[in-house]
């Protein structure tokens, strides 16, 4: 656990990033904090998050080398600071997966169908809880994240490679698109 020593509360520069990008790549770190950074944190990525209409948001995402996802947990947007996997489940499911770094490509993927997971809130308390299916989905691709591993670190490379094919086409009529509404 790091204490950060100097940190800016100003966040408006932390904005969404793709990939490849070295900060998807890094690990980041453990942090003690007063509470007026975390409710910073908790503001800018809640509103990011909402901007880019995404379910689910770490911190490296947006260039922001500390441990924290913002995830959607019951129809709420809940920060979760220094977050941990207390436990897997064993069975795994098999889902399709999006993700903000990377528009347009959707991956299957395997992952543990429930997990038990702790965090610290805006307060620093520390919260446990149990998280099935959807919601642990979005935790454990977030937590990946926070690892630096990437949900194209979690397939191989052929299927990788087919999703990238059609994540070209769907991302070329997109623009089309785009052309076509602006005239
Ligand atoms: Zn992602």
């Amino acid at each position: 656990m790091t204490t950060l020593q100097q940190y800016k509360t100003d966040l408006s520069t932390n904005q969404l990033i793709y990939a490849p990008h070295p900060n998807l790549e890094k690990q980041v770190f453990y942090f003690q904090v007063d509470k007026e950074y975390r409710q910073a944190v908790q503001t800018h990525m809640t509103t990011l998050m909402r901007t880019h209409n995404g379910v689910g948001l770490s911190a490296n995402q947006i260039n922001l080398d500390v441990a924290v996802i913002c995830q959607e947990l019951q129809g709420q947007i809940v920060t979760m600071f220094n977050p941990q996997v207390v436990h897997l489940s064993a069975d795994k499911v098999l889902m399709t997966e999006g993700c903000l770094s990377e528009p347009g490509l959707f991956l299957k993927i395997k992952r543990p169908d429930i997990v038990s997971a702790s965090w610290e809130d805006v307060a620093g308390n520390t919260i446990t809880e149990t998280l099935y299916g959807m919601d642990a989905r979005v935790f454990l691709h977030e937590f990946d994240h926070l690892q630096g591993i990437m949900f194209t670190d979690r397939v191989s490379k052929p299927k990788l490679d087919l999703a990238r094919k059609k994540q070209k086409k769907r991302m070329q009529r997109a623009a089309r698109r785009l052309i076509n509404a602006n005239g």
